[in-house]
């Protein structure tokens, strides 16, 4: 790996086990002459790097692997104790046109074992935490790719065809659909329960095809039963916007509506939510799909794009089931905001999302979807808009301060102008083996959320969303954008991914209203810069 110093080779004690290809270089792979000879084994494989792993580092067969290594011109490097199905999983990993290798195994131990490999990947993804798992084949390689709290990174480069083998399997293999097949010329999707080491994990599959191969996407759901709180201060609301939500949660009937874009965390918010409900009172959530179990709630799975089966069907029938609270997983329609409104007029609490790109323009996007003015600011109705997005937060091990961030430097002066001293505070990310070098150590929720009293309600009377966002200010409201530039002044949040948020960090703010005096010193700095700078 990048660290290792020469001289240092026994840095791997006996003690560590290699159990994933994360551990190693993405592009290493089997060195293709010695596969057969590996695969007798079963237990060691040889890599192009001259990196050998084995179950046994002291066997007899790893000095042969040597000499046969130095026999076919390759240098011998270091040795490692790997895990069985590390071994496994590499050993699948030749290339097709090897035609004695594909003789090797017999036909039906070959499914069981790719079923075994779809296994290994995915436990891979699962230790790793990762969101997502894409397969990308293409003609040359098959490229294994992890999405890891919003950002891509190479896990793993496969010959093809084992990139086609494990997508195949785990389409006509571990579907819910029997009848499934995979067919790489057209987009498929499908959802998978997968039995891994003793526990469920529950994945969506989604294919496409592409130029010279296809992609496959796996979303990683849940695993196991995964009934541990996250507050919802963990997931980064303020301590003021959370004892907002938990009012509007025990309020006794009403709306709580959650926006924000697809991927921004709205499930698990509602999750923590339903977690804050007492258990004396009855819950159904209608969701497409069921991603977080929660055990004390009945969970009802839809399928939004069938009629029969959609929101609005679902949650008028479990306005029959003598529910307390109703969450309706997504607003997409009429149909199921008129559901909503029904349900908070005749006395539930009913929570459900909508995509918008703020709290308080909720309420033109349910005006859109065809509610009126007069019912939405009916004092029953709405009790509290909450929009969230979620911004990668910077790793721990190995954040740096603005200064020592080159490509920052040159925004200093912008930043000052916003932040004024504060500017010292902020870090910017840097890059360490923890976080597999792309400096970020998770995500945080950062939110808006808003208790609709009765001057909001004659706002929402009037449509006049700009004038409500306003007068919230003057209350001391925190806006997202406002709370987006506090976890950069908390040093917790990298300026640059902060503005792929709300957009540039300058004066030129949409709601301080765009400085126009500023545009001229603004230009006149960026020219010095650019003066500054050596010729190319
Ligand atoms: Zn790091």
């Amino acid at each position: 790996m990048a660290n290792d110093t020469p001289g240092n080779n026994n840095h791997q004690a006996r003690n560590h086990v290699l159990a994933s290809q994360a551990d190693l270089d993405p592009k290493d792979r089997p060195i293709v002459d010695l596969v057969e000879w590996c695969q007798q084994r079963g237990n060691i494989v040889a890599l192009q790097s001259g990196l050998i792993l084995t179950t046994e580092p002291t066997a007899r067969d790893v000095q042969n692997c040597k000499a046969l290594l130095v026999n076919k011109g390759y240098k011998p490097g270091k040795v490692m104790e790997a895990t069985p199905q590390l071994i496994t999983l590499m050993l699948a990993n030749v290339a097709d046109d090897d035609e004695a290798q594909q003789q090797v195994d017999v036909q039906e131990d070959e499914i069981s074992s790719q079923q075994k490999r779809l296994r290994i990947l995915v436990q891979e993804a699962v230790d790793a935490d990762v969101s997502d798992i894409h397969i990308e084949v293409r003609p040359e390689v098959a490229k294994i790719r992890f999405r890891k709290f919003g950002e891509m990174y190479l896990h793993a480069e496969w010959f093809p065809r084992l990139g086609r083998e494990l997508a195949s399997v785990a389409f006509n293999k571990e579907t819910d659909h029997a009848t499934a097949h995979f067919n790489p010329l057209i987009p498929q999707d499908a959802s998978m329960p997968l039995q891994v080491y003793g526990s469920d994990v529950r994945l969506r599959l989604a294919s496409m095809p592409a130029h010279g191969g296809f992609d496959v996407v796996m979303r990683i759901l849940g695993v196991g039963d995964d009934t541990k709180v996250v507050t919802l201060e963990d997931l980064g609301y303020t301590p003021e916007q959370v004892y907002i939500i938990k009012r509007a949660v025990h309020m006794p009937h009403g709306a709580v509506l959650l926006s924000g874009p697809t991927g921004s965390g709205k499930t698990t918010t509602l999750a923590s939510c339903m977690q804050m409900v007492k258990s004396t009172r009855k819950v159904y959530t209608i969701e497409d799909p069921v991603e977080k179990v929660v055990p004390t709630v009945t969970q009802v799975p839809v399928n939004s794009d069938k009629d029969d089966r959609s929101f609005a069907n679902f949650g008028r029938a479990a306005l029959r089931m003598d529910p307390d609270y109703i969450v309706l997983g997504e607003m997409r329609d009429e149909d199921t905001a008129n559901v909503m409104i029904r349900a908070a007029i005749t006395g539930h609490l009913v929570f459900s999302t909508v995509h918008t790109n703020s709290a308080p323009g909720i309420i033109t996007r349910l005006i859109d979807m065809g509610l009126s003015p007069t019912m939405l600011s009916d004092a029953n109705v709405l009790v509290a808009l909450i929009f969230q997005r979620l911004v990668a937060t910077l790793c721990p091990h190995c954040n740096v301060p603005l200064k020592d961030a080159p490509a920052h430097k040159e925004h200093m002066e912008r930043w000052h102008a916003v932040f004024g001293d504060n500017v010292e505070y902020i870090r910017a990310r840097g890059g360490c083996k923890k976080c597999n070098n792309i400096g970020i150590g998770g995500r945080s929720v950062v939110a808006e959320v808003i208790w609709v009293d009765d001057t909001g309600r004659e706002f929402i009377q009037k449509v006049d969303t700009l004038g409500w966002q306003k007068y919230l200010r003057n209350q001391g409201w925190q806006s997202y954008r406002d709370r987006t530039l506090e976890t950069v002044i908390e040093g917790k949040v990298d300026p640059f991914d902060a503005e792929t948020l709300v957009g540039e960090i300058s004066i030129h703010s949409a709601e301080a209203g765009f400085d126009y005096t500023r545009i001229r010193e603004d230009m006149e700095n960026e020219m010095a810069r650019e003066a500054k700078k050596p010729p190319q």
